[in-house]
């Protein structure tokens, strides 16, 4: 087929095809108008969560992180790590050093969690990640030395200080019991004890989001967002603690994790959730949970282009009317086949298009690659657009806070998604800059972020706790 795509490829052919997809899936392409009305409803939706009265039914969270300051450079010491959550498991030793050039040196080690322990009991997982630490530390040669840890949990978190954080709930491919509504740290110390073969310090909670905004704020002053596009997707930034009507006091900021993956949760975005929308969430593990989540991040996109190439077999749109075993499985459209059917170069684009279906055990023609093609990019794009939307909301708040006119902000970014998708980083700015006009923005891609970050906290917070002691 490759030659022959190179042969019969045409503009016209290629038109037709994208017509069609576009006609087809034209409830997926949101209008920038639309987009702002989002971003405004978002707005609403902070606002709601900030609010002490109506904080208790809000959907999107906005929860304290009890985070205020971002490093300053003189952090400095050796720190554990473990980052869970996302599409790794991994412990981590962090040694920072405080030489004036900011210096962070790091060893990790990913560890796999089996499904059966995502999903079984709560002290089989928590047991589970003590042995990958207990293997990681006698591996490093630091047993005996007790080191301070910042956990990187990224989960919704009800937190009342750095070191007390209880799971609200599950997300994305977890669903562990006996964890919701318990402080995920006297959890981790449980197990640690029940070995009993070294001891740890556990300092610090974050959430990914803070953990990535806090190691972009190393090498960026400005930064003041975190934001994940990954196996799930949230955002935090620094928020004046005079608007935090949970909390006590006034004076200066505190990050707060939005959570705005459950956007929509209330029924806020039920005008724009299509049928495809619903059958996704009616299979997943939280149904009625993480909405706007699961029009966005990585765990559900390649789900929703099989979702929609079915439908279209179905339809006689594609595949001439034909399904097969493999593309009706639940799963079996990894989110990376996006990533390289949407190589920015077409030829390579249609020929792992050709390849995917192939593995799918489908006899692909040129127009099926090609309508392939234009289904990835729509759903992607939306993706890419919606985030741009709630992130438009989180930069008009701060502006507002700092009553700036133009706002110049950095959003420290990682997840896999923005990482690893060639057009999605290109598609957000474009959107957010269409979006907020008056907002100057810098991408930092955070190395390692949502990891590091927790280490940094730790290492922020030791910094306070030695000056206060002083
Ligand atoms: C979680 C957030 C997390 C995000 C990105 C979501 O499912 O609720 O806490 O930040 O995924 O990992
Ligand atoms: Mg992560």
């Amino acid at each position: 087929l490759a030659s022959s795509l190179l042969a019969n490829y045409c503009s016209e052919l290629y038109d037709d095809q994208a017509h069609k997809v576009d006609k087809y899936l034209q409830c997926l392409q949101l209008s920038d108008e639309t987009l702002m009305d989002v971003s405004m409803r978002f707005r609403r939706e902070m606002d709601k969560g900030l609010c002490r009265d109506t904080n208790p039914a809000a959907a999107v969270k906005m929860l304290p992180t009890f985070v205020r300051s971002t490093p300053d450079g003189t952090e400095q010491g050796e720190f554990l790590a473990l980052d869970l959550g996302g599409s790794n498991f991994r412990v981590l030793l962090v040694k920072v050093m405080a030489d004036g050039m900011q210096k962070v040196e790091m060893e990790s080690q990913i560890y796999a969690i089996p499904e059966h322990i995502m999903r079984g009991s709560g002290s089989e997982l928590f047991d589970h990640v003590v042995d990958c630490l207990a293997n990681f530390v006698d591996k490093m040669g630091i047993k005996d030395k007790k080191l301070p840890l910042g956990f990187t949990f990224s989960f919704p978190c009800q937190q009342t200080k750095l070191d007390e954080s209880v799971l609200l709930s599950w997300t994305k491919g977890f669903r562990s019991s006996g964890v919701e509504g318990k402080d995920v740290v006297s959890l981790l110390r449980k197990s640690i004890k029940k070995r009993g073969d070294f001891d740890i310090d556990i300092v610090a909670v974050v959430n990914d989001t803070v953990g990535t905004m806090m190691t972009c704020g190393y090498d960026d002053q400005h930064c003041e967002i975190g934001l994940i596009v990954g196996t799930g997707t949230n955002a935090c930034y620094m928020e004046q603690m005079r608007n935090i009507e949970l909390l006590d006091g006034d004076e200066g900021r505190m990050c707060v994790n939005t959570e705005w993956g459950a956007f929509g949760d209330d029924g806020a975005l039920e005008d724009l959730r299509t049928d495809i929308d619903r059958e996704i969430d009616a299979g997943s593990l939280n149904p009625g949970k993480q909405l706007f989540e699961k029009m966005i991040s990585g765990m559900y996109l390649g789900e929703l282009v099989r979702l929609i190439l079915v439908k279209m077999a179905r339809e006689q749109l594609l595949f001439q009317g034909k399904t097969t075993p493999d593309l009706l499985t639940t799963g079996r459209f990894s989110t990376s086949y996006i990533y390289s059917i949407e190589n920015d170069n077409n030829e390579e684009g249609l020929t792992s298009a050709e390849k995917v279906l192939r593995g799918l055990s489908l006899d692909p023609s040129v127009e099926d690659c090609i309508a392939t093609r234009r289904v990835c990019q729509i759903v992607s794009t939306r993706a890419a657009h919606l985030c741009a939307a709630s992130l438009a909301a989180v930069l008009r708040q701060i502006r507002d806070n700092k009553a700036a006119e133009k706002l110049r902000s950095t959003i420290g970014v990682d997840g896999s998604v923005y990482k690893n998708h060639p057009e999605f980083p290109r598609r957000l700015n474009k959107m957010l800059r269409r979006l907020v006009p008056d907002c100057d923005v810098r991408f930092l891609l955070s190395q390692d972020g949502s990891g590091k970050g927790s280490a940094m906290v730790t290492a922020v917070a030791y910094r306070l706790a030695a000056q206060h002691a002083e």
